[in-house]
């Protein structure tokens, strides 16, 4: 058991590790964002986004929690029949860094197997809570069969800013290859996304694949 920091495999990413096992980047075409949102599904918040994305033409990936999942079934499996992505966002968001390997797996393969029952979808992606992971932990998404989806957008929605705010944040973003992280339980996404489409008409959201 190693000792490193929450943050050490998202550092190790970005060091270049991990090539295949997990990704730090969205699309490759032009224009094209990966729109990810992170602790729903929600009523409301998560529709409103759904909404916005598809006004636009686009699509979203969705990292749901599996405890929310088991309130909300319908609305999982109505986020892909909209043709969304729905993802593991963990069963009950716990820090899995600090957990030992039979809890994580509990955390990775239950909500998996949630996710998969209630929308018939494959669950290919995780993320982990809080971005909190131990480098080891890599491999063991790996071998519950999923990769590990960090981001390199991150508008720090969760700190309450407003949509026109956020929007601009969005508009300020400079990565090649945009994977946003957002939360789709927040009230102010929805229209921050419909603001950014707005002034943005160059940006395709895809899903990720
Ligand atoms: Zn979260």
């Amino acid at each position: 058991m190693n000792h490193l920091t929450d943050y050490s495999a998202l550092l190790w990413v970005r060091l270049g590790g991990g090539r295949g096992q997990a990704a730090r980047e969205g699309a490759s075409g032009p224009g094209e964002w990966v729109f990810t949102f992170d602790d729903g599904p929600e009523p409301g918040p998560t529709q409103a986004v759904a909404d916005a994305l598809e006004a636009a033409g686009g699509r979203g990936t969705f990292f749901v929690i599996g405890e929310k999942v088991r309130r909300e079934p319908a609305l999982a499996r109505e986020l892909v029949a909209r043709g969304h992505r729905v993802e593991n966002h963990s069963m009950s968001h716990a820090r899995c860094s600090r957990l030992g390997l039979k809890a994580f797996l509990a955390e990775l393969n239950d909500s998996k197997k949630l996710i998969e029952d209630v929308t018939g979808a494959e669950v290919r992606w995780f993320r982990p809570p809080f971005g909190a992971l131990r480098r080891g932990q890599v491999d063991a998404v790996v071998g519950a069969g999923m990769r590990v989806a960090f981001w390199n957008v991150n508008p720090k929605d969760w700190m309450g800013a407003g949509a026109a705010i956020l929007a601009g944040r969005l508009e300020r973003a400079r990565a090649k290859r945009p994977l946003v992280v957002m939360h789709d339980r927040l009230q102010s996404v929805g229209p921050a996304l419909r603001l950014f489409f707005e002034r943005r008409d160059d940006v395709r959201a895809v899903v990720l694949d």
